[in-house]
This record gives structure tokens, C-alpha cells and sequence, in this order.
């Protein structure tokens, strides 16, 4: 097997400011598996705020697994893209392309103005999302509650309003900003505080679904979450989690547990993208997932990985 590593970096329009930290950009390292004529593709872009490896981590390890492809890498950034390019080159030794198809996909708001929050939830509308998903806990209560009472106004009751506190909220104060709100219009709030025991608490006071995303790092922590009932929704990235074998994995023991499944972008460039939509796909579609960030980049990204009408099309 030959395998190659190419570096690139893509430019985010406007920061993405989230309790991690503002991301500008996203330094990408391509990856071709080549056996027999055939194509592999996967890609690692490690976010350390996220708690990931560095890139330069990623870029030892992945430039050593190139010279012994039998062994994958360890750190989970640069595993994950390995495991996607060996995972797609099986699929394409089977040299039967995968079925056309598409998956809904949210609009991420990550602005901190307000202005620039309406005027993002209302292209997101207009471009046909069936849910939006507002990040807060970045800034204050004061300004998560009037960004949420905005898109509360902004959106009608057949576009789902998600949240993403990234851990950044105390307790007190996810209680304190979602018992404001109107709850009912609050389709998902995704890890409001950093310790998942209080996340019970949080559902039973508001009735809001809570979403697993950061804390699912490993087993032990994803058979802890299931123990504590902690969420209902399990938010998984391809891209950092192990790629498509352990996205299978988690998936499956969600489905055992009565937990649904949202296949989320890392912030990806279009192959890990593609990857995504093609899980999304495969384990729930008719989910609507965390795939819509393509448009939050400079570049513009091929089309079968651009949300149309608030979908990707698997062409
Ligand atoms: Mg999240």
C-alpha cells in the first residue's frame, strides 16, 4: 500500500467562537491510501482546544503510519483520518459506487453579535435548513438569552432550534438561561455544562433533550454517560473519534440504549466531510446532522459536500 500525505489549509470566513476558544482557520492534512490502482481518501485536521493532539502530532504520527501502514496511529485525530482512508479504499476495491442520496443537515451560527446572528439565521431560512444550532456559553447569560429569544423569533416551529454550550455554562446557569427561554421551542442543548451529572438535573428541569459531544472520548466515558442516563442524543464526529469503524461501534451502542445518533463535522475540509455524510447516511438518515459548516469557509468546497435547500447530496 502506498500512502500519501498532502498539507492545506482552509480560511474560515468570520472566527467561530465557541467555550473552546475562536478558531480563523484549519490546517488540513490529506491522506491517499493507494493499493491495486485504487483510491483511498481520508483527512486529519486536529482543533487542540478540543482536545485533540497538536498538528504537528498528527503530522509525525501520520508520516510514520505511511511507512507502516499495518499499524494505525495513536493520537485520535490522526487515527480517525487513517482509519477513513483504509475504510473507503475497502469500499472502493468493491468498485460498486454508493447509492445517490441525501441527509438534512443544520446551519451553524456561530456569531457573537447579535446582528450577525439574525442575519445568519435568517439566510439559513431562507436557504431551506430544517434546524439551526446556535452556540452560546461563549459570552454571558445576559446575551445567550436574548441571541436564543432572537431565534426563537426569527424561526417558525418546523425549524429546530439546537443549542451547543460546549461545557462553557455552570449549572446555575444553563438553568439560569434555558428556564428564561420558551424550553419548548429548544429541540437539543448540546453538553451545557463540563460535568455530565448535572445533565439529568438539566433535562428534568426544562424538559430540554441533552446532547453528548466532547464527552464522548472513549468507552469508558461513553458506557459512563449511558450509565448516568446523562443524554439522549449522542453527537458523533468521524473525525476525531476513530473514523467510520468506531463510529459504527458508538452508533450501534447508542441504538441499544434508546439514544439517537448526530453525525457532526469537526470543522472539516471536504473529505472528512464526505466521510460524514456518507455515516450520516448510512447509520441514521433521517437524522438531521452537524454537516452544514461547509459554507463557513472561504474556499468553496465541491458540491456533493455543499448544503443545497439545507442537505447534503450524495451524488
Ligand atoms: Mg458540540
Amino acid at each position: 500500500m502506498l500512502i500519501t500525505l498532502n498539507n492545506k489549509t482552509l480560511q474560515l470566513r468570520s472566527p467561530i467562537v465557541t467555550a473552546h476558544g475562536t478558531t480563523t482557520d484549519r490546517h488540513i492534512i490529506e491522506i491517499t491510501a493507494e493499493e491495486d490502482g485504487v483510491f483511498g481518501y481520508g483527512e486529519a485536521a486536529p482543533l487542540p482546544s478540543f482536545g485533540a493532539e497538536t498538528f504537528e502530532e498528527t503530522q509525525i504520527a501520520l508520516t510514520e503510519w505511511s511507512n507502516n501502514p499495518d499499524t494505525l496511529p495513536d493520537p485520535p485525530v490522526a487515527r480517525s483520518g487513517a482509519a477513513a482512508a483504509l475504510d473507503h479504499l475497502q469500499q472502493s476495491k468493491l468498485h460498486t459506487p454508493l447509492p445517490p442520496g441525501a441527509v438534512a443537515v443544520q446551519a451553524l451560527i456561530g456569531a457573537r453579535e447579535i446582528s450577525s446572528v439574525e442575519r445568519q439565521i435568517s439566510d439559513a431560512i431562507n436557504d431551506g435548513y430544517r434546524a439551526v444550532k446556535l452556540k452560546v456559553a461563549a459570552t454571558d447569560t445576559a446575551s445567550d438569552i436574548e441571541r436564543i429569544e432572537l431565534a426563537i423569533r426569527l424561526i417558525d416551529s418546523r425549524v429546530l432550534l439546537r443549542l451547543d454550550a460546549n461545557g462553557g455554562w455552570t449549572r446555575q446557569q444553563a438553568l439560569t438561561v434555558l428556564t428564561r427561554v420558551d424550553a419548548s421551542r429548544i429541540a437539543l442543548v448540546e453538553e451545557p455544562t463540563s460535568v455530565p451529572s448535572d445533565w439529568g438535573k438539566i433535562k428534568q428541569e426544562t424538559g430540554i433533550r441533552v446532547g453528548a459531544d466532547e464527552h464522548l472520548t472513549d468507552r469508558q466515558q461513553i458506557d459512563r454517560l449511558i450509565e448516568l442516563e446523562a443524554a439522549q442524543t449522542f453527537v458523533i464526529k468521524p473525525s476525531i473519534l476513530g473514523g467510520p469503524p468506531a463510529t459504527r461501534g458508538i452508533a450501534a451502542l447508542a441504538a441499544a440504549n434508546d439514544i439517537e445518533v448526530v453525525i457532526s463535522s469537526f470543522l472539516d475540509g471536504p473529505i472528512a466531510l464526505r466521510t460524514a455524510r456518507d455515516l450520516a447516511l448510512e447509520l441514521a438518515p433521517e437524522q438531521i446532522h452537524g454537516l452544514g459548516t461547509a459554507p463557513l469557509f472561504v474556499e468553496k468546497f465541491p458540491q456533493d459536500v455543499q448544503p443545497i435547500d439545507g442537505h447534503l447530496h450524495r451524488l
